[in-house]
């Protein structure tokens, strides 16, 4: 299992686990049990592929950044430390000039730390699970108990702790401002930004191994209000250096699914004015000013719009796909396609969809 999948794996959960709840019989006291431990022992999977997965994302990502430093410092010219050849071996292992104390020590804190993220989110969403789905269901039979509310008991109380997992079942994670994230969403933004930050940490201690302390920030153009402030400008590693602002590899990736890379910039191969200006640049660094143009502001606009449409088609694409099956368009260029031309054909498509859910629903 790898990063990705185990995402998809953490994304699917909500679904498998409301799929389980509504073909059990919770009605029957011993029916609930053996569900509620069926949805424990997934929490309980999960927390081990986490265990699987975590280490080696960081490991690979960290030396892919190491590496990525490597060339970068042998395209500019620097004969790096160690030579050319890749930190991990082609049999997977770590070579044996990357096996350092500094490395070694720089993945294990990554690690530690994103591991306990993690783990304490899948805690937190194991517990609101058991705490709801519980409640509810104490609360239901008593409601049914006391004929406050009346009908096939079966089915009411499959549709209220249904109904209640779906609602508060996955929160994993509560934001300053008292905001619940869910699972699926929490996981996925630690490990993005984490293994990012692994990335240019290790292309950051490339860098320092080979007394390199001094880079700009690079990637996509155009870029967001949080990234742009950085562009351009002459970084330091070093904390004690007062020449160049410092700013720590980690901390050049600004929020979730940030693409910003370290580039190395060797002042001695700069001219006197060159420097000078790198400095006072670097000296100036303001993160908070938003130094695009409105054109490129514009840009960037327009292709987040782009990128926003394009998930939400293949979010509506999944949806129709799981509804229809077949009955749905093959691939998602051809529902786009056809979704764009606003056929009768997907009028038609887009009708059915809604009888399909309708019928689902009531079922
Ligand atoms: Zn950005």
């Amino acid at each position: 299992m790898n990063q990705k999948q185990l995402l998809e794996t953490i994304a699917a959960m909500k679904m498998q686990i409301l799929e389980l709840l509504l073909n059990a019989n919770l009605a029957n006291d011993k029916q609930a049990q053996r569900t509620f431990k069926t949805i424990e022992n997934m929490f309980k999977r999960l927390d081990l592929d986490v265990e699987d997965v975590i280490p080696v994302e960081v490991l690979q990502n960290y030396f892919n950044g190491v590496d990525e430093a490597t060339k970068a410092l042998s395209k500019v010219g620097v004969d790096p430390v160690n030579g050319l050849s890749s930190a991990i071996t082609s049999s997977g292992q770590v070579a044996s000039a990357f096996d350092t104390h500094v490395h070694m020590e720089a993945i294990a804190a990554i690690t530690d730390d994103l591991m306990l993220d993690f783990k304490s989110a899948i805690r937190t969403a194991r517990q609101n699970t058991y705490f709801t789905l519980k409640t509810t269901l104490a609360e239901v039979k008593e409601d049914l108990q006391k004929g406050i509310i009346q009908g096939n008991s079966r089915r009411v109380i499959t549709q209220r702790v249904a109904e209640s997992f779906a609602k508060d079942g996955m929160k994993a994670f509560k934001t300053i401002d008292n905001k619940w994230l869910p699972l699926d969403f929490y996981s996925q933004t630690i490990t993005r930004t984490n293994l990012k930050m692994t990335h240019t940490q290790g292309a950051g201690e490339r860098y320092r191994e080979n007394g390199m302390d001094l880079y700009t920030v690079t990637g996509n153009t155009p870029t967001c209000h949080q990234c742009a402030p950085l562009r351009g400008i002459v970084f330091t590693l070093n904390p004690n250096r007062s020449d160049y602002t410092y700013m720590s590899p980690k901390d050049i990736i600004r929020h979730p699914n940030c693409q910003c890379s370290m580039s190395v910039w060797v002042e001695e191969y700069k001219t006197e004015s060159e420097i000078r200006s790198a400095r006072e640049k670097s000296k100036a660094f303001n993160p908070d000013k938003d130094t695009r143009t409105a054109s490129q502001k514009q840009q960037y606009e327009h292709q987040q719009n782009l990128h926003r449409q394009n998930n939400d088609s293949k979010k509506q694409f999944a949806r129709y796909k799981a509804v229809l099956g077949n009955d749905a368009p093959k691939t998602l260029g051809g529902f786009k396609r056809s979704k764009k031309s606003g056929s009768e054909n997907f009028k038609e498509m887009q009708q059915k969809y809604r009888a399909k859910v309708k019928e689902i629903r009531s079922s």
